[in-house]
């Protein structure tokens, strides 16, 4: 096991959706059991590595610290995140970040036609951030932006901005593409909006600052196929990623 986590040396990022005990039926294998990332997150701390928020590793990546550091990164913004996600990642002495699709803050996950469950209320996204965890932007109604006309771009990706630097009274450095679905155009459209950073939805593509690939975590991964996935990951990227200034 040693011998596969020592190649953990460029930034690796999981990616959860739904942290729940749901027995629900989950079509696109979303929800994560919160036992299940608990033993996750135990298997990583155990392994010497620490679960931290997007923006917290890109800073540790600058100073040359990143080692031993891992992502953390929730899609969506499900209320699950606070009840259920927060206090495991506590136990861990773990923080991670949260996507939220700011125009459904305490509505749900009605762009999707499967089951419906909360995304969190203004207050809740308040309370996560208070918790230490960072708070990004995943949209206004969680659009797919590859192709998008400019005037949707804007809306989708300036206006969640703003809206949750309202909610936050704090800046918003991150973005997350739904679905991964981004091109030039987006990415140059959340760079101008102020982000510092935007994930995709896989690790398939080396990227850079604003197509920051992710690992996919499944509701049926143990601890051992997550750092499978984390070693995979370290592989692939193995260029440090360009100054946010580069481009
Ligand atoms: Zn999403």
């Amino acid at each position: 096991m040693s011998a596969v986590v020592s190649r953990v040396s460029a930034p690796a990022v999981l990616m959860y959706h739904s942290i729940s005990a749901s027995a629900a039926p989950d079509p696109h294998r979303v929800r994560v059991h919160p036992d299940r990332l608990d033993r996750h997150l135990r298997l990583l701390r155990r392994l010497g590595l620490r679960g931290v928020s997007q923006t917290e590793l890109l800073d540790a990546v600058d100073r040359g610290q990143a080692a031993g550091l891992v992502g953390l990164t929730f899609d969506d913004g499900f209320s699950d995140f606070l009840t259920t996600a927060v206090p495991v990642l506590a136990r861990h002495g773990m923080t991670a970040t949260v996507y939220v699709v700011a125009g459904h803050m305490g509505a749900t996950n009605s762009w999707d036609t499967g089951p419906q469950f909360p995304i969190m209320t203004a207050d809740q996204v308040r309370a996560v951030a208070a918790a230490g965890h960072e708070v990004g932007s995943h949209t206004m109604s969680h659009a797919r932006l590859a192709g998008a006309d400019p005037v949707t771009l804007a809306a989708e990706v300036v206006d969640s901005r703003r809206l949750l630097e309202d909610v936050l009274q704090a800046e918003v450095p991150g973005f997350c593409y739904p679905y991964g679905s981004y091109d030039a155009a987006a990415a140059d459209a959340v760079r101008a909006a102020g982000y510092g950073n935007a994930c995709v939805t896989g690790d398939y593509v080396p990227g850079d600052r604003y197509t920051l690939p992710r690992c996919y975590v499944s509701p049926r991964d143990t601890g051992a196929h997550v750092v499978a996935r984390l070693a995979r990951h370290a592989v692939r990227i193995r260029r440090p990623l360009p100054a946010a200034s580069g481009r």
